[in-house]
């Protein structure tokens, strides 16, 4: 059934979610993306935009999910896989300039209206995705899965995840790997459904090997995160200096929407031009002057959603210029307290690259044909 609305599906999602749940057979994993955490509180008193990860994880344990996992970790993932194929563009004479591809409107839209760029797009999965293939992998292990079936609830600030999650490079050997999509307003509709005082639970941390993200896989939920995480990846040190210095090297905008922003990073004796672009109608100009010549980049990271997923379609409505506010700051205050800001400093994303993943990472963590719907 087509519902323009989306109404049928997200009551068919979150009914599904509850069945499966209530089936002791079924594993139930959820992982959570780094713009949830920052929109959940407000709709249960909380100050808004503050992160609110450990209480979200204590309610999804008392909902009966079986595994709670962090979307940072397998955006730091993407950060790994995505860089090392910049730099193998960048150094073979490759397509650029890259178009990152973590927004699933933003792949639909080059696809539709700007083929001859299909593949500029980077192969990578999108966090979702790698995060859900590397998930049910996992528990393909009979020693892991004991018996149970495994089913992925993704919760995502974005609409858009749905339709990625059903694309025929969202599978993997022939399975879903994302069963469920549940938008943030969907998820605090299911809080609401258990009577359970959100804003009195305790923080709990997210669970092993897939829970811990680092700073630089937070602040995906931003526009400007991806690329500020690569750069951090590509320059070596990770002092406070050199963070600042790149949090100031143009890639976080000072206008209030940052909607395009270009600047260039040293790397290599080259100078990197990037763009990062908040928006499909400036996307569409920036497409426009790379397609005439009239700009160069080596990169290029859009965001269908002007300030990025904070402010995805998922997400509470009617956020004034306070809550826009306050949700940006919480991604970045999320990002400050981080124990662990770069990608490969994060143990679990190493033991995963030396476990199990070793001679998978292809298969797992990119897309062996572009497609956008
Ligand atoms: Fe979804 Fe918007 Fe984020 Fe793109 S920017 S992934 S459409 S929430």
């Amino acid at each position: 059934i087509f519902c323009p609305t989306g109404a049928i599906s997200i009551r068919h999602n979150r009914e599904a979610v509850w069945e499966a749940l209530a089936d002791p057979d079924t594993r139930v994993i959820a992982q959570v993306a780094p713009a949830v955490r920052v929109a959940v509180g407000g709709a249960f008193g909380l100050p808004k935009g503050k992160s609110v990860m450990g209480k979200i994880v204590n309610v999804l344990h008392r909902m009966g999910f079986d595994e709670v996992y962090d979307t940072a970790f397998s955006a730091d993932l993407t950060i790994v896989e995505e860089s090392a194929e910049f730099l193998d563009r960048l150094k073979n004479g490759g397509k650029l300039p890259l178009l990152t591809s973590c927004c699933p409107a933003w792949v639909k839209f080059v696809g539709e209206q700007f083929p001859d760029y299909r593949e500029n797009v980077s192969t990578c999965r999108s966090p979702q995705g790698m995060m859900s293939a590397v998930t049910k992998e996992y528990f393909r292990n009979p020693e892991n899965s004991q018996g149970k079936k495994t089913v992925m609830v993704s919760f995502m600030p974005c609409t858009a995840k749905k339709m990625e999650a059903k694309r025929p490079n969202s599978f993997t050997n022939g399975e879903q790997d994302t069963d469920y999509v549940i938008t943030t307003t969907e998820f605090i509709d299911m809080i609401r459904m258990t009577g359970i005082d959100f804003a009195e639970l305790e923080p709990e941390s997210s669970d092993i090997p897939f829970g811990f993200g680092s700073g630089g896989g937070v602040i995906f939920g931003v526009t400007g995160g991806v690329t500020e995480a690569v750069i951090r990846h590509l320059v070596p040190g990770h002092d406070k200096a050199t963070l600042e210095s790149i949090a100031e090297c143009g890639v976080r905008g000072d206008d209030e929407d940052g909607l395009i922003r270009e600047f260039s990073v040293p790397y290599g004796g080259t100078e990197l031009n990037i763009c990062v672009v908040s928006g499909l109608a400036n996307a569409r100009k920036v497409m426009e002057q790379v397609q005439s010549g009239e700009k160069n980049y080596h990169l290029i990271e859009v965001m269908a959603c002007r300030r990025g997923c904070i402010m995805g379609g998922g997400q509470p409505r009617l956020a004034g210029d306070r809550t826009k506010a306050a949700r940006k700051e919480g991604i970045y205050r999320a990002d400050n307290v981080a124990v662990i800001k770069k990608c490969d400093e994060n143990p679990m994303v190493m033991s995963l690259y030396e476990g199990f993943l070793k001679g998978k990472e292809h298969e797992l963590l990119h897309n062996h044909e572009f497609c956008s719907s």
